[in-house]
């Protein structure tokens, strides 16, 4: 058990079975048995959520009664609404009288994409209610946010950058925030966040109530939660670093040069019919795009260079259908929730195992099955190993593709790994001794291929 969830009181909300997993649900597990005000229930039942799943099943009764939550899961295990219905029914309660520029809730997201959608999430559920929500991210007018948030609103969802800034202008104060949610925490200590998720957490009222939730948990978010939460009830909907089980998954390894016309061969695939392509990084991502482009297959685009505006509009274009095949970097493998993705092909292996897990998880939602194809060039047999590490699962290899290398097959069952890929993309020279650098590790020594003191520069790459 994590140092954060010791001393956790189990005996009130023993809702694991001896797999350690949360229970399935039974006849008596609606909403409304769970304790959520009946307020929210028409809305609920109107957003597809008639039965909750077992994340809301054993984080929504504790929520209420005010204990602390510390969530393993990922989009897509339904932990918005885990969270979001909690906040909402004690919301409901306390009328619309709120002080100027304050927040009773506040939800932190990593990503702009992501914050949009949980806003999107805590309106639909509390239609009708009478409850406020506003959105403060970077990359749009702050001036418009500012204003939304004069009179004081029941839900803040940002992202820490943007706030961090509104907070030292005093354009919000925090002082009332007694509901406090960090979501995906992990990416958000990957992209560098965790100092401005520090000082706004200080910013919010002292007897808070925090719910901090994460697919990995890694030693910086146990300590993070073990300094946020307090005693808090820890809830898993799926075990650490696997991987959903009705996606099928294959690897072709191929050599870099052919990457291109695999991909654009396998796209001529009919059964493709909505496809996110991840690249490693946000120059990798526009030359896919600008040479799927070439060979006749229109794709949109989104990394963490492109404006707000874009990033929404290629997004809006994938959902509705107007365009097959999204580009991305990892920007776009956790939080986007788009049903009917029918492919995720990882044109470039992620230099973090963790992120396979997050990239391959965009299909196969919603009941509907799913199918992610890597290519691995010689170069990132690293990563292969790492996310088979990671995952505790062999990939299947397709040595009957026409452009499977025998050569990068033989490597891997050897176990012999070259060095990964640099930042930028291209492979690093071989070192004399033939060996990785940075003892086998990608990334030259740093864990995963980054520094975590220079954690920002993950931010920098998607
Ligand atoms: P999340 O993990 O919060 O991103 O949720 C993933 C998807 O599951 C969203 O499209 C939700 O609308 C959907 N969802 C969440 N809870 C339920 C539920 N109890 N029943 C059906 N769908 C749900």
């Amino acid at each position: 058990m994590c140092a954060a969830c010791e001393g956790v009181r189990r005996e009130e909300y023993e809702l694991k079975n001896e797999n350690n997993t949360v229970p399935d649900q039974n006849e008596d597990s609606g909403f409304a048995a769970l304790g959520i005000s009946g307020v929210l229930l028409k809305a609920t039942e109107q957003a597809g959520l008639t039965e909750p799943k077992p994340i809301q099943i054993a984080a929504i009764p504790p929520h209420l009664a005010a204990r602390d939550v510390l969530g393993v899961a990922q989009t897509g295990s339904g932990k918005t609404a885990a969270f979001a219905l909690p906040i909402l029914s004690k919301i409901i309660g306390l009328g619309s009288r709120r002080k100027p520029r304050t927040a009773r809730a506040l939800v932190l997201a990593p990503t702009r994409e992501l914050a949009v959608q949980i806003e999107e999430t805590f309106r639909l559920l509390s239609k009708g209610a009478h409850v406020s929500t506003a959105l403060v991210l970077g990359g749009v007018s702050r001036n418009t946010q500012v204003k939304r948030l004069q009179p004081g609103v029941d839900v803040l969802v940002a992202t820490p950058g943007r706030l961090m800034d509104l907070v030292r202008e005093r354009d919000v104060d925090l002082s009332e925030t007694t509901w406090l949610v960090l979501d995906e925490a992990d990416r958000m200590l990957d992209m560098g966040f965790l100092p401005d998720v520090r000082r706004i957490a200080k910013a919010t009222h002292p007897a808070r109530q925090t719910a901090m939730f994460s697919a990995t948990m890694p030693t910086e978010i146990e300590e993070l939660a073990r300094t946020l939460l307090r005693d808090p009830v820890r809830v898993e909907a799926a075990p650490q670093g696997t991987t959903a089980g009705e996606i099928s998954q294959s690897i072709v390894l191929a050599r870099l040069k052919q990457k291109r016309k695999l991909l654009s061969d396998m796209l001529a695939n009919p059964a493709m019919s909505r496809v996110i392509v991840f690249a490693r990084t946000k120059h990798g991502a526009d030359r896919v795009t600008r040479d799927l482009g070439r060979d006749g297959h229109e794709a949109a685009v989104i990394h963490g260079n492109k404006s707000q505006n874009a990033r929404q509009k290629a997004l809006n274009g994938f959902r509705d259908g107007t365009v097959r095949i999204l580009v991305a970097t990892d920007i776009a493998a956790r939080g986007i929730d788009i049903d009917g993705i029918t492919h995720i092909i990882n044109y470039d292996l992620p230099n973090e195992p963790e992120s396979y897990v997050h990239r391959i998880g965009r299909t196969a939602r919603a009941g509907a099955d799913g199918v992610a194809l890597s290519f691995c060039g010689h170069d990132e047999l690293a990563y292969l190993k790492d996310i088979e590490k990671t995952t505790r699962q062999k990939i299947a290899i397709d040595g009957d593709h026409p452009f499977h290398a025998e050569r990068i097959a033989t490597d891997h069952a050897n176990g012999k790994t070259p060095p990964p890929p640099r930042q930028g993309g291209r492979p690093q020279r071989p070192q004399r001794s033939g060996k990785p650098s940075g003892a086998g590790r990608p990334g030259g020594g740093q864990r995963n291929g980054r520094s975590r003191s220079g954690a920002g520069r993950a931010r920098a790459m998607a």
